[in-house]
């Protein structure tokens, strides 16, 4: 009903030459979002695209790419990050609205607390690993085949919040820490933009907490 549904919006709007660069049924993207958005009760932005900009909006984003919460400021706007963001999370938080007749509690970002509120870092089952200074040097090496670390492959999920590491993916099959890789920090606002994937956060040396003041 006009005034109580909510708007789930996938991608961006590019601003650019008058919005020519992304066309729907004859019409710029950005209108059709505008006029969509008129009546809505809240707005979900489904993605990094929708919630940040996205590759699309990289340096120097010459589409002028824009997030939904730059182009529509007068609605509630729950941000639903990542690239792609986790299913069950996506229907977690329509669930919620459909169940509760409500919106969810959102960070200072913008973000349902529920799904954003811990860190991949803080429940990732290689945690013992980073905390007692077992990492991985090299693809393939020995710690890799161990199941070690990834921090200094650069994972970046000491920086980044979202469920992956509680709910996984593909029904709860896996998530890519899980599969080897570290995390490229997908849900975060600007990480296309970051400079490489295996660059990692500090390089300050990380001792362990397994070892003892003579080891040191
Ligand atoms: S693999 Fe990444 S998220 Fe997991 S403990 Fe290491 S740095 Fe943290």
């Amino acid at each position: 009903y006009k005034g109580q549904y909510i708007l789930a919006v996938e991608g961006n709007p590019p601003l650019n030459e008058g919005g020519m660069f992304c066309i729907d049924g004859g019409k710029p993207f950005v209108e059709k979002l505008k006029l969509m958005a008129e009546d809505a009760m809240a707005i979900i932005a489904w993605g990094a695209c929708a919630s940040w900009g996205c590759v699309q909006a990289a340096k120097p984003n010459p589409t002028q790419a824009t997030p939904i919460d730059k182009v529509i400021t007068n609605k509630p706007i729950i941000k639903v990050p990542g690239c792609p963001p986790i299913a069950e999370v996506m229907t977690g938080v329509v669930t919620f609205i459909t169940t509760f007749g409500k919106l969810p509690e959102l960070d200072r970002q913008g973000r349902p607390k529920m799904f954003y509120s811990q860190r991949i870092h803080d429940k990732c089952y290689r945690r013992p690993h980073f905390d007692a200074g077992q990492f991985v040097e090299e693809w393939d090496d020995e710690a890799a085949r161990k199941g070690y670390c990834l921090y200094k492959m650069g994972c970046k999920g000491p920086t980044t919040y979202n469920a992956c590491s509680t709910v996984r993916w593909n029904g709860g099959v896996s998530f890519p820490i899980q599969s080897g890789h570290g995390c490229i920090g997908c849900s975060e606002d600007g990480f296309w933009d970051k400079g490489s994937f295996y660059d990692r956060l500090t390089t300050i040396k990380q001792f362990g907490i397994e070892r003892n003041a003579d080891q040191i």
